[in-house]
């Protein structure tokens, strides 16, 4: 087994080198990574601009690739022949911060995995409910391991990847889950630069939503069970299909 350990928060991440140690109990392991943080690019393909590579070290020593494109570029670059050999499954994380309900577009961690899925490549993506900088990922490293076991015995469905979320504290067990319900709380800040033009950010709180719906990531999560969602790349809304035809074309 050769599994190919990305992330998003990028190479330097704590959470990069505790998946990278994890996945080793399952096979031999290269890391291709953003040399800085990524998150929250989507799924974006650098076609404009170079993509530089380089070798670096992570901090136990294991040699790693960083790039300068986004984290599905890495597995994008890696798939197309950056890495010469085959890649049997992509493991993306360990995010610093969940990845819930409709942060999965948002996410570069799972971006990447929808990368690997759209190339028939099983992939997961992993994160951590702590945006803590000094955050324990012991947890959520064993969980990873737990998901690539399986992952490895049983395949995965077409176009479909894992969206792994591990609480902090004490893990009760693991809910496979569907998508619940963000509220996102994005709030625009207008600013003056030093000329007087108008720039903007996008600022806010950390989003919300509701942890009440069983079943549901968030609820799964708030109730200290590891999250397991298979997310697909399959976006066709067939319910819609007959409704959108009768809208008289
Ligand atoms: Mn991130």
């Amino acid at each position: 087994m050769h599994i190919l350990v990305t992330n998003d928060d990028g190479v330097d991440a704590p959470g990069l080198l505790a998946l990278t140690q994890a996945m080793r109990a399952l096979g031999d392991v290269t890391v291709v990574a953003p040399h800085q943080n990524q998150s929250a690019v989507g799924h974006r393909k650098t076609l404009s601009e170079p993509i530089r590579a380089w070798e670096v070290h992570l901090d136990d020593g294991t040699p790693a690739t960083a790039i300068t494109g986004s984290p599905a570029d890495c597995v994008a670059l890696a798939l197309l022949g950056l890495i010469e050999r085959p890649i049997d499954m992509v493991a993306s994380g360990i995010n610093n911060g969940p990845n819930l309900s409709r942060d999965v577009t948002y996410s570069g961690t799972v971006t990447a995995a929808m990368e690997a899925v759209i190339e028939d490549v099983p992939a997961f993506a992993v994160s951590l409910d702590s945006r803590e900088r000094g955050a324990d990922y012991t947890r959520a490293a064993e969980a990873a391991l737990l998901i690539a076991q399986r992952i490895a015995e049983h395949g995965l469905p077409p176009l479909t990847l894992l969206n792994v979320n591990v609480p902090i504290g004490p893990v009760k067990g693991v809910q496979i889950t569907r998508q619940g319900r963000r509220k996102y709380v994005d709030e625009l800040i207008k600013r003056l630069d030093p000329r007087g033009r108008p720039y903007y950010w996008i600022g806010g709180e950390f989003p919300t939503g509701d942890h009440s719906e069983e079943g549901a990531d968030l609820w799964a999560v708030a109730n200290g069970y590891i999250s397991v969602t298979p997310i697909t790349m399959e976006m066709t809304n067939y319910a819609a299909l007959d409704t959108i035809k009768g809208w008289g074309w």
